[in-house]
């Protein structure tokens, strides 16, 4: 993402949302995007999958996935370019499953939306299905001669409608399992309501996975469920880590998460991003005042008794957001200059951005 601007035209004026907003995420790797209500973080995750409201509009900067502009893709290629490389977890897994349609309908809709697209990917849980039968047993004359029809199946060749069902349904089934859903037969034919908030978090998750996608943005998942549910789909995001061969943007305002998962981490204010380093770096030693204050107001079981420590003020107002650097109002150690510009990016240590005055001279 390089120099994303993102304004809402709402009543009350125009809300800056993002300014500028420059983000890398490297393949494999899990980056945590962190910041208080309002810094923008879901409005970055929102551009990228194209679900920005209606009254919100780029401005200006490029997203680029692969090496494509998804800002210049027209909306056939976009939809389909979105569809198969980029997915989204959300908080609230109940807003998102139809409550009248069964997990695996819901799913399989995903697949069936474009069959063309999704050939490949059910074309290759089969067959690894296959091999790994053929490993343990001889294969009977109909899977020998079904592998061979899907290994000669050309690139741009797709299955017929009734084949790609039975390999689809197969490969969702694969898919609950995979995210850790006991008895992912019977979860295909099950209705939302009858599953707990942690499977149904698992169910979204599989949803995710199912498009094979190279970007998986999750956006709070954590938010809505109880410590102990918390704790096991943290867990799952970190087994998945090593198994998928995808790129996580992990959105969330709860540091622990983020020291729990994540390889990087990129702090958010007033819709830029101030900071960015690995985890452990971050966590030794962070840099820009507003990440110093965000770790200082991590409550400590161990600390002496008295008040909580926090930073003081509010987010600003994005219709009339501070000059200079959007945080001047609230930062402790704010001078003369800061309110004059915008910090540029500095590097003040080895793979260590950050975007403030104190640093690079
Ligand atoms: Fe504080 Fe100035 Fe740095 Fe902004 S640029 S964080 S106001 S010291």
């Amino acid at each position: 993402m390089e120099g994303l601007r993102v304004n809402f035209h709402t009543f009350g004026g125009e809300v800056k949302a993002l300014d500028g907003v420059d983000l890398s995420l490297r393949r494999g790797e899990v980056l945590g995007l962190v910041g208080e209500s309002g810094s923008g973080k879901s409005v970055t995750a929102l551009s990228i999958e194209g679900l920005l409201p209606g009254n919100a509009e780029v401005v200006g900067g490029r997203i680029l996935l692969e090496g494509r502009d998804l800002l210049k893709e027209k909306p056939g290629q976009l939809r389909s370019e979105r569809l198969t490389k980029v997915a989204m977890v959300f908080q609230d897994p109940l807003t998102y499953l139809n409550p009248v349609l069964t997990i695996g309908s819901q799913i399989l809709d995903i697949l069936e939306t474009d069959r063309r697209a999704f050939t490949h990917t059910v074309a290759t849980a089969r067959l690894q299905e296959l091999q790994a039968a053929g490993g343990a047993r001889t294969l009977t004359e109909a899977e020998t001669r079904e592998r061979e029809r899907l290994q000669s199946l050309p690139p741009d060749g797709v299955l017929g409608k009734r084949e790609f069902k039975r390999l689809a349904r197969s490969y969702v089934v694969a898919t609950l399992r995979s995210v850790r859903l006991p008895e992912p037969e019977r979860i295909f034919r099950m209705y939302p309501f009858e599953l707990s908030g942690g499977m149904r978090q698992r169910t979204i998750i599989a949803m995710a996975l199912v498009r094979k996608p190279t970007l998986l943005i999750a956006d709070e998942i954590t938010t809505a469920l109880d410590v102990t549910v918390q704790a096991q789909i943290l867990e799952l995001l970190r087994e998945l880590k090593t198994e998928i061969d995808a790129s996580i943007l992990l959105i969330t305002h709860d540091l622990a998460v983020v020291a729990e998962v994540c390889d990087r981490v990129a702090v958010m204010y007033g819709g830029n991003i101030v900071e960015v380093a690995e985890v452990n770096e971050l966590f030794k030693d962070p840099l820009h005042p507003y990440t110093r204050g965000l770790l200082a107001a991590i409550p400590r079981p161990d600390a002496a008794r008295g008040e909580l420590t926090s930073i003081k003020g509010s987010v600003p107002n994005l219709i009339h957001p501070p000059s200079g650097c959007r945080f001047h109002p609230r930062c402790p150690q704010a001078f003369e200059r800061c309110p004059l510009g915008k910090p540029p990016p500095v590097e003040a240590k080895p793979g260590h951005l950050v975007e403030c005055f104190l640093y690079g001279g």
